[in-house]
């Protein structure tokens, strides 16, 4: 499965509906590699690198994420289901 398709199947959000509006970018913080909307695009574009980047485990990546997307798209769904996701794939 692609890790867009995950995302769909485990959260009901279509990251393809994704406009590349860049208004969910908060900017990068301390404890962020890449801003919240590279994260959305690289799941656009099946880019394992989504799993791995610093910016999936951060707090206050996580708390802007909340209401985020103005096309409804609701990010910390996909962020928690990532973070599942890539600690299972880390036999976590
Ligand atoms: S705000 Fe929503 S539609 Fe815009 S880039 Fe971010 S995820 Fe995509």
């Amino acid at each position: 499965m692609t890790l867009r398709g995950f995302v769909k199947k485990a959260t009901g959000q279509d990251i393809y509906l994704c406009q590349a509006c860049n208004d969910c970018d908060i900017g990068t913080r301390e404890d962020m590699d890449i801003p919240l909307s590279s994260l959305v695009q690289l799941i656009l574009l099946n880019d394992e690198e989504a799993l791995q980047c610093r910016t999936l485990w951060s707090d206050s990546a996580l708390e802007a994420s909340r209401g985020a997307c103005k096309r409804g798209l609701d990010l910390r769904a996909v962020m928690l289901a990532l973070r599942e996701e890539s600690q299972r794939k880390a036999g976590g």
